[in-house]
């Protein structure tokens, strides 16, 4: 499965949030390397979001120029999304790419997790993603082209101890991006979500050793970087990736049941307890593509009442 032609990024310009380490600095190095401007964000704090510093977004923009590729380095917090997506339009002149990464870790049980925890953990993930996002959109839509990446993780979709304010945030951007993928489609702006598992600072001391040695960052930045290629058609994708391995994810919906005996009757604890096995039931689960689905089948459930099916 190899194709001939090169995929290229010659005249698009691509903002990278947190592309001073880890997986964000593939995706820069990888773009810049396929011709596209690179805006190389990063805010150069501590994992655990304390500090500055300019080094981080310096030494990848570097490392771009010294082989050959064009870059500029941005030192805002993604909270501040406008003025991210402002140094591509000065800098550059456009924005085509989005890939929102940044992010910290602040691990606590739920007992533990502080006000101030919570807050700065959402507010990198979720309200910095909202702000680049709701920055660059305008430019996208104008030029009638655009491709977005959310970044979720394993611990929103599936959960992990010590890690509400993660989880919730990794998950918010899920949704994040279900909707942003709905409000861009008809001018041609994408956006999909990269649920990635990466060896990385964030990651280190958590992954065990045999697997972290595996998961090269350098691993999933092909798989980012196709979607956000002109060519890929993709919208509202969630996509896992990891050891150069990839898949698409599904959320899924059980058929159901209903949960009264006619549509005379009210709903009863009891009723509810009878037909618990049925509601839970997972063995006839598919996917549904939009929220017209979910509510249109509830027409179905109502006329089923009618004729006590
Ligand atoms: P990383 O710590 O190596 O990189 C994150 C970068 O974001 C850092 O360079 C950091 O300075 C920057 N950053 C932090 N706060 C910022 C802010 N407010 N503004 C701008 N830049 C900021 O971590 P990574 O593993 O490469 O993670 C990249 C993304 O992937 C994160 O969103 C992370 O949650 C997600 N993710 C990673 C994994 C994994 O296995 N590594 C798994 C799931 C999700």
């Amino acid at each position: 499965m190899t194709s001939a032609a090169k995929l290229r990024f010659d005249g698009r310009v691509a903002v990278v949030t947190g592309a001073g380490a880890g997986l964000g600095r593939e995706y820069a190095l990888l773009l810049a390397s396929r011709g596209a401007k690179v805006v190389v964000n990063d805010l150069g704090g501590s994992h655990v979001g304390e500090g500055a510093s300019q080094r981080a977004a310096d030494v990848v923009v570097e490392e771009i120029r010294k082989s050959g590729g064009e870059a500029v380095a941005d030192y805002n917090s993604v909270i501040d999304g406008a003025k991210v997506i402002d140094t591509a339009i000065k800098a550059f002149g456009r924005v085509d790419i989005l890939i929102n990464n940044a992010g910290i870790l602040r691990d606590r049980s739920i007992v533990k997790t502080s006000d101030q925890d919570w807050d700065l953990v959402n507010a990198v993930h979720l309200k910095g993603s909202f702000k680049c996002t709701q920055a660059a959109f305008p430019h996208m839509k104008a030029q009638n082209f655009g491709r977005i990446i959310m970044t979720s993780s394993n611990s929103g979709i599936y959960g992990n101890f010590g890690q509400a304010n993660y989880s919730a945030a990794k998950m918010g951007l899920v949704g994040l991006a279900n909707t942003v993928a709905i409000e861009g489609q008809k001018n041609n702006i994408h956006c999909n979500v990269i649920i990635p598992t990466a060896a990385s600072r964030m990651t280190e001391g958590i992954l065990p050793d045999i697997l972290f040695n595996e998961l090269k960052p350098s691993l999933i930045a092909p798989v980012v970087v196709y979607l956000c290629h002109e060519s890929c058609e993709d919208n509202g994708s969630y996509i896992e990736s990891a050891a150069g391995w990839a898949t698409k994810v599904h959320t899924v919906r059980g058929k159901g049941s209903v949960v009264r005996p006619s549509l005379e009757d009210p709903v009863t604890l009891e009723y509810v307890q009878s037909a618990w096995s049925k509601v839970t039931d997972m063995s006839e689960a598919k996917h549904l593509n939009a929220i017209a689905e979910a509510s249109g089948s509830l027409l179905e459930v109502l006329e089923n009442l009618k004729s006590g099916d």
